[in-house]
């Protein structure tokens, strides 16, 4: 059963949200600004990974209720696209709102349904919020261009939204990740069907609420459920022209191919395996607090965790410490004060999580902190793995592999310039950090290193959305990256018009057939 914080979070979520079904029931629908319960045959549990217990059903959304919000989305737009930015700008400063007031409830379905601490599913909310908080600049953003560039002519370029659009979401950030989409897409005057990850629904449910609360009107925003039928549907709907997905490697690949093959605008981030590189002059304990914190924060579910630590030259002798600091973090129910971890998403992950850590063994690798017999003696049903440090070399399974769980590999390298190239080799460009006190080191890093996301003394470099996620290699399918103002180019199209109002009339009739220039 659900522990007796999490019961009265349960609570507190199901009564204020009723209508959503954000918790304690099944998950409906949200399609042209209705909350109805699917007629699907196929449900899903959704679980508390803490305790196993069932805290929703989600539905796998019927074809005919698939096709019904797509219906939603494309009348929608017909008027959505017309509304004044100013009007979509206020729209997104009410959510802002919005969403500040009710952080703690999104929280809190966050905390029950993905298991992460309160406190980092605060920052979950915080991180997409700053997305809405940026887009209330669309006035400014927006502005198009213009130049008289001869006598009585002009050209001028704008932006149009581009009908509806799509998000497909993972488990790990249910509200950072929604709220990406749900701004954009919609200040830039499209309309959005969000399919979230059906392990954690609940979160968006709740900011769907919000966007109508907001002012977004009937069909703006609709959200449908399941897994890869529903996906497939998304894949295949004549009224989508883009769609955003983040997940994993084998999902985005098959939803870019399928989607990119039908003509649709697709941008897709997908895994990571990041490395940080510690250099022996670095500050010690500002580098071990922060690799620490971003290897098993979240329990190492994040896309930016860290899963590689490059020890160079001397700093090697920091392993034991960087131990110690894993050691003494707490792992426990996500509600428990003082936690530092919580449970992984399900006993699958936990399972694949320790079979790689058991690879290590058999590969010639050593286990220097094992977490695979954690156990919470309040939460005996729980996902947990403990924070665990495995040292590698880039032929073993648990190098290869993204691992997604609170689990550290570490390797040996006798320079920087060693270490680059490890991390160059490695398929994945998300992410990769840099721990030292030397300027000249950190800026040929930064040069050299591959991955699209550069932490220099920061461990988890993701870019405030003023800037633009900017994963690469293997961690990126598509061509135009999520938010900053990428994202803005992902969902507008850009129209130049040539404009020619003469002051006197045309004289001659012979019509010229040379290039103009
Ligand atoms: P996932 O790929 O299992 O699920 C993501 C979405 O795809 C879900 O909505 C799911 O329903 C759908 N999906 C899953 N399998 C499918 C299939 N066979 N066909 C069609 N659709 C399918 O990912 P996850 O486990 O929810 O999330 C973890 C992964 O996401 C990790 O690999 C992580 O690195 C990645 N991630 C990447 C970023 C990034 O910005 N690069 C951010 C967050 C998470």
């Amino acid at each position: 059963q659900l522990s007796p914080l999490a019961a009265a979070a349960a609570e507190e979520v199901s009564s204020k949200w009723k209508g959503t079904s954000a918790t304690g029931g099944k998950t409906k629908n949200y399609i042209g600004g209705e909350f109805t319960e699917s007629k699907a045959t196929k449900w899903l549990e959704v679980r508390d990974p803490a305790s196993q217990y069932v805290v929703n059903y989600v539905p796998e959304t019927t074809a005919d209720e698939f096709a019904q919000a797509s219906e939603a989305a494309a009348e929608a737009f017909k008027t959505w696209s017309q509304v004044s930015i100013m009007r979509r700008q206020r729209v997104m400063f009410e959510l802002q709102h919005l969403i500040r007031q009710h952080t703690d409830d999104i929280a809190k379905s966050i905390v029950l349904e993905q298991g992460k601490t309160f406190a980092d599913a605060q920052g979950d909310v915080g991180r997409g919020l700053q997305v809405v908080e940026t887009a209330t600049a669309i006035t400014s953003t927006l502005l198009g261009d213009k130049l008289e560039v001869t006598t009585d002519m002009d050209t001028y370029s704008r932006r149009h939204p581009l009908g509806v659009t799509a998000a497909i979401t993972p488990f790990n950030f249910p509200a950072m990740i929604v709220l990406w989409s749900a701004a954009l897409a919609t200040v830039t005057g499209n309309t959005l069907i969000v399919k979230p990850s059906e392990r954690d629904p609940g979160a968006t449910m709740i900011i769907a609420e919000l966007c109508a609360r907001a002012g977004m009107p009937p069909g703006v925003i609709n959200v449908v459920h399941g897994s890869a039928d529903t996906v497939n549907r998304v894949c295949d709907d004549k009224n989508i022209k883009a769609i955003s997905f983040v997940g994993g490697d084998n999902a985005g690949k098959h939803i870019f191919d399928r989607a990119t093959a039908q003509g649709k605008r697709v941008q897709a981030n997908l895994g990571a395996k990041n490395h940080c590189v510690i250099m022996p002059d670095a500050n010690k304990n500002l580098t071990l607090n922060a690799v620490a914190g971003a290897a098993f924060g979240a329990a190492g579910q994040r896309c930016m965790a860290l899963s590689v630590a490059i020890f160079v030259g001397e700093s090697r002798k920091w392993i034991p410490e960087l131990i110690e600091r894993a050691k003494h973090l707490k792992l426990s129910g996500g509600f428990e004060k003082g936690t530092d971890l919580g449970p992984v998403i399900s006993p699958q992950a936990k399972e694949r999580i320790i079979n790689l850590i058991s690879s290590v063994e058999t590969e010639g690798g050593k286990i220097l902190l094992d977490g695979r017999d954690a156990k919470v003696a309040e939460y005996p049903a729980g996902n947990f793995v403990g924070p665990t440090v495995v040292e590698v070399d880039t032929t073993m399974s648990a190098y290869k592999n993204e691992i997604f769980g609170p689990v550290l590999n570490i390797i040996s390298a006798e320079t920087m310039d060693d270490a680059v190239e490890i991390i160059n080799k490695n398929k994945y460009g998300n992410g990769a950090a840099i721990f030292t006190n030397c300027g000249a080191t950190a800026r040929k890093f930064e040069i050299q290193a591959e991955p699209g996301q550069i932490g220099i003394n920061v461990a988890v470099p993701v870019p405030l959305p003023m800037f633009n996620w900017s994963g690469s290699k293997g961690s990126f399918m598509g061509d135009i990256p999520f938010y900053g103002k990428t994202g803005l180019e992902f969902y507008t199209q850009r129209k130049t018009t040539t404009a020619l109002w003469p002051h006197a009339d045309a004289t001659g009739t012979r019509a010229s057939v040379s290039m103009p220039q």
